[in-house]
């Protein structure tokens, strides 16, 4: 049977009428691995995000736990540089906030263009389009930032401008502020959304001084928290044009904001809150305020910056145009004669550290190596260069 939980996925015993060889509560037959998790994600957690998981449960309408999620949002607001009232954590990992992006904000035959320069701009294409919008599509060189100008000369007068901040396949930065105050310049009705999962708590994401409309993140990326939340953000521009009931029910940001939002008198159930993931990203974006928004960016970049110059010094040349290079994550193309997969497999079997294969047509010539969040740190760049000199017999 070709089930969704294949045996050869499972852990433990998967069949109810056979006896398991082993206790039950120990389904994960295997040490506690403690991997360093320098791909494109997930990313280990931050302590405290950590910590937090192991507090115990409360109900997800508890009066302390509402406090928390108030909380969770006000942080949230901070992190993103918004006064969006409208800004929550959708439950679900980044791609749910791509879905409810198009599906609350892009009705059937509305015109959106979207600028692609690797897989996440092919991913929106392929959900604008499911959700009826008419797609324009601006196709970029992947490893190169979109372009303003390319993107405003392929339609006149579009709904929505769609693009990624911090593309992950590529390890690229597309500069959305430029995109969006020369798409609201040209016209101030139409809707700007940014994909923000690498780069919100990684490097700077302003949306209101941006007059960024919408943007959603993923908690596993820079936040520093396990893969589960979507935090998600929208101008009241992009409210007074929300779609008024979306062809989703679990996602209609309207029955999710009568949860969410506690000041219009009481709290309406929809669907159970994930609250020991939003407890975790609460205690992962105190920590990120604590340290300052800023010092956390300049962490990134000095992390990026130091893997960038220390790749160089074992030879290797990076993917990603220059002046455009992420510094949370970075592409290195492999080079000539060396098998791609068995060095990753070396690095994840001798030193327990995870890097990324590449994407598309770049998946055995390009590697991708994260360091977000909890892992900026000079310590794990030097681990993963040190490492990675080894197995290529550099060092
Ligand atoms: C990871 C990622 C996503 C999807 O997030 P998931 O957590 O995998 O659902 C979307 N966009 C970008 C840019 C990403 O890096």
């Amino acid at each position: 049977m070709s089930g969704w939980c294949s045996a050869s996925h499972s852990f433990g015993a998967v069949d109810n009428f056979e006896r398991p060889r082993r206790p039950l509560r120990k389904v994960i037959d295997m040490p506690l691995l403690d991997r360093t998790l320098l791909g494109p994600g997930p990313s280990n957690p931050y302590p405290e995000a950590t910590a937090a998981l192991s507090a115990p449960l409360l109900g997800h309408l508890d009066p302390e736990f509402l406090r928390v999620l108030d909380e969770t949002c006000a942080r949230l607001r901070r992190a993103w540089g918004t006064e969006n009232a409208r800004t929550l954590p959708l439950s679900g990992t980044g791609s749910i906030g791509m879905e409810a992006a198009f599906a609350n904000f892009a009705r059937p035959g509305d015109v959106v263009v979207v600028g692609v320069n690797g897989l996440f701009g092919e991913r929106m294409v392929e959900v604008a389009g499911r959700y009826g919008a008419e797609v324009v599509r601006v196709d970029h060189d992947w490893g190169t930032p979109v372009d303003t100008e390319r993107v405003l000369a392929a339609h006149p007068e579009p709904s929505m401008v769609a693009a990624v901040h911090a593309e992950t396949s590529t390890g690229v930065r597309s500069d959305i502020r430029e995109l969006a105050l020369a798409v609201h310049k040209r016209d101030e009705r139409a809707l700007v959304l940014a994909d923000c999962v690498t780069s919100l708590a990684g490097i700077e994401v302003a949306i209101d001084a941006w007059d960024v409309d919408i943007a959603y993140s993923g908690t596993q990326k820079c936040l520093g928290v396990a893969p589960g939340l979507a935090p998600f953000t929208v101008s009241p521009r992009a409210w007074d044009r929300r779609v008024p009931r979306p062809p989703t029910w679990y996602l209609d940001l309207n029955l999710i904001g009568a949860y969410v939002d506690g000041s219009s008198g009481g709290r309406t159930y929809h669907h159970t809150a994930p609250v020991a993931m939003i407890t975790s990203l609460h205690a992962a974006l105190g920590r990120i305020l604590d340290e300052g928004l800023e010092a956390v960016w300049e962490r990134h970049q000095a992390a990026g910056a130091r893997l960038h110059e220390g790749l160089a010094e074992l030879g290797l040349s990076l993917f990603a145009a220059e002046g455009y290079r992420l510094p949370e994550l970075t592409t290195v193309r492999v080079p000539e004669g060396v098998d791609s997969a068995k060095t990753r497999e070396a690095l994840l079997t001798e030193y327990g550290i995870e890097i990324g294969a590449g994407v598309g047509a770049f998946a055995s010539s390009v590697w991708r190596i994260g360091l977000m969040g909890h892992n900026a740190r000079p310590d794990r760049v030097e681990l993963v260069l040190g490492a990675l000199g080894r197995v290529l017999g550099r060092r």
